[in-house]
């Protein structure tokens, strides 16, 4: 049995397994996906304390390294089900394998929301993407359109105009939800066009993207415009509906405090997939170290 099983190894949960790991504990980290969650996404970090620029991916790899060096064992398995209580401890099973564990940590974060439009799955890969730093180099040149008004969206409009010929920048609303010093940056950059308050509304192409039907949501009025590729950054799910069996969710996140401590006595949540307001990896680090802490003062207080 392991002391603390954490599901997720995005920026919170490997922040819990550094604290749970120096604190003594056995741990074991289950990840459906890459390690480093959504921020493998993000090109360059410049928010983060004592870090001035850094990139997501490198970002999310030194905490890997940093967590697995501490002795965590890291297994790249889906997780099916999460069963048990505090009583007689949690059984965390994956497609692969199964752990117990005295205390869990869900770190789940969220997933990629999709337009829910036709093509959307078929262009997928082919011009169709969801992440700017992993696909935005195969466009070196081209004319490409950016969904969104966060801070995933202006940072991957700045990202891009560096790459591609054009870069259009689509958002719903006449204002950006992004921090406003991103948003400067990207109306100054005379490769981006703001396109608002518009929505994306019909893809066309057959084995690749060609162009994107965008519709002006004030007027209604509709235009094409030719793109070779559409970075879709219109905010995520939460991913936590595997565990509303276990624990009380609330619009998908899972119910906890700045305490992190869920419904279930012995299992806690850490970052995104938490009901909060600030979604940023700096809270989602703080989550971490907060989640591991408790589990640890949680299990002490049961031997
Ligand atoms: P977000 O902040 O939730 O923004 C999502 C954007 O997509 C919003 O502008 C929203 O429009 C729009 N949107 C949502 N649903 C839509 C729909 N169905 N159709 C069209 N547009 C839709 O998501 P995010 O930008 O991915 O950021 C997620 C979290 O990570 C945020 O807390 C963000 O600050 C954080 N983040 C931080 C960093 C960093 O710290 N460097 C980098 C990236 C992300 P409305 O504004 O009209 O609602």
């Amino acid at each position: 049995m392991a002391d603390i099983v954490i599901i997720g190894a995005g920026p919170a949960g490997m922040s819990a397994g550094i604290y749970a790991r120096r604190a003594g504990m056995s741990t074991v980290i289950f990840e459906g996906n890459m390690y480093g969650g959504q921020i493998v996404n993000t090109p360059e970090v410049e928010n983060y304390p004592a870090i001035q620029k850094i990139s997501g991916f490198d970002f999310a790899t030194n905490l890997y390294n940093q967590v697995t060096e501490l002795g965590a064992e890291v297994r790249m398995e889906p997780i099916v089900s999460l069963e048990g209580s505090a009583d007689t401890g949690f059984t965390v099973r994956s497609e692969y394998s199964s752990e117990t564990a005295k205390a869990v940590i869900l770190a789940t974060g969220a997933r990629n929301r999709s337009i829910g439009i036709d093509g959307e799955d078929r262009l997928l890969g082919r011009g169709v993407s969801y992440c700017a730093t992993c696909d935005g180099a195969f466009f070196k040149g081209r004319q490409v359109a950016v969904f969104g008004g966060g801070n995933t969206a202006v940072e991957d409009a700045l990202y891009l105009a560096n790459l591609a010929s054009k870069v259009y920048l689509i958002h719903r609303r006449n204002q950006f939800r992004a921090e406003a010093a991103l948003v400067e940056q990207a109306k100054a950059n005379s490769n981006i066009e703001i396109v608002t308050p518009c929505i994306v509304t019909g893809l066309k192409g057959e084995d690749k993207l060609t162009a994107i039907e965008v519709t002006d949501v004030a007027d209604g009025k509709m235009k094409m415009i030719d793109v070779d590729a559409l970075f879709i950054a219109i905010g995520q799910i939460p991913a936590a509906a595997p565990f509303a069996n276990i624990v009380e969710l609330d619009n998908g996140y899972v119910v906890a405090g700045e305490d992190c401590k869920t419904s279930a006595p012995g299992i806690f949540v850490a970052g995104d997939g938490r009901t909060k307001t600030v979604r940023q990896l700096t809270t989602a680090a703080s989550d971490g170290a907060v989640a591991a802490i408790a589990a640890c003062d949680f299990i002490r207080s049961r031997t």
